[in-house]
């Protein structure tokens, strides 16, 4: 090939390569800017805050004060307070909250305080969700092969045929993101995206797939006589599941059970057992039982 021929296939190969990042898609998650999904997290947020913002709109403080007395009694996790976020989220942004299924008094709140959030707010929510969402697109088209691969293996879980909804808000729980299951739904905060963020959906995703695990967990601490040493144990084996695989595939990465010390907060003394019980599992080394086994009697207790 003359020198020609190679400038020309370099210069090809470039517009692809930068096509490829503009146009990266991804399969894994659908991600949704909801206009009444974020209405209902930032209400919850105000009503939740120290010194909320200060608005002159009747309807607006009236519905911060119903979801200071009401709504944010409950966690956003809790079934019926999920159950408002799923509805609002086959909401399309129209104006009308009719036939959404929200208790009528929720639905004349909600509809009243709209217009406020839509003209000071939501232009600004709106903006940050969609850079979120461009931001976030081609991270996880990067890496949801394996991360899916993998994930479904450590938890012996097909991954689920459809893509997850993934509800992106400016508030989305002190976590920062939740997740309710059948179907698993997401809702994530649109704060800064790093390469934590994949962790964080493939965490969340992780929720609708720990069953199995959670299982022979629930098993083997019967058939050993034992208690955890801390509540929900299940839930620190999904965090080092899913924070090794990022950890494992994403670059000079730290997942945030370790770098956040959620782990050592959350249930202390589990992350060298996990290391020694369960990364093995995850390196294919030995099976499940036998890890499951190992977890019971080094973190359980006798009842
Ligand atoms: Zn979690």
């Amino acid at each position: 090939m003359n020198s020609v021929a190679h400038a020309l296939l370099r210069a090809a190969s470039i517009l692809v390569s930068t096509l490829g990042v503009l146009t990266a898609q991804q399969t894994t998650f659908e991600f949704h800017s909801n206009f009444w999904v974020n209405l209902h997290h930032f209400l919850y947020k105000q009503a939740v805050a120290k010194s909320p913002e200060q608005s002159d709109s009747e309807a607006w403080n009236h519905a911060v004060e119903v979801y200071r007395t009401d709504i944010t009694k409950h966690e956003l996790l809790s079934r019926d307070i999920s159950g408002i976020n799923i509805a609002l989220a086959q909401i399309e942004n129209t104006e009308s909250l009719k036939g959404s299924g929200i208790d009528a008094e929720l639905t004349q709140t909600l509809e009243r305080a709209a217009p406020i959030y839509k003209a000071r707010w939501w232009p600004q929510h709106n903006r940050a969700n969609l850079d979120w969402i461009a931001t976030a697109t081609p991270l996880v088209a990067k890496y949801e092969t394996v991360m899916k691969k993998e994930l479904s293996a450590a938890y012996q879980t097909p991954w689920p045929a459809d893509p997850i909804r993934t509800d992106v808000a400016e508030y989305a729980s002190w976590a920062g993101a939740y997740t309710v299951l059948d179907p698993t739904h997401i809702t994530i905060s649109s704060g800064p995206v790093s390469q934590a963020v994949v962790e964080s959906l493939f965490h969340e995703a992780s929720h609708g797939m720990i069953q199995k695990i959670s299982d022979a967990l629930t098993a083997e601490l019967d058939s050993q006589k034992k208690l955890f040493q801390r509540r929900a144990f299940w839930h620190a084996v999904l965090f080092y599941t899913a924070g090794e695989v990022a950890q494992r595939n994403l670059d000079d990465y730290t997942m945030f059970g370790i770098k956040n010390s959620v782990l050592d907060r959350g249930w202390p003394g589990a992350l060298p057992i996990l290391e020694k019980d369960w990364k093995p599992y995850l390196d294919g080394k030995i099976d499940l039982a036998t890890a499951v086994h190992r977890l019971v009697t080094d973190y359980g207790v006798a009842k």
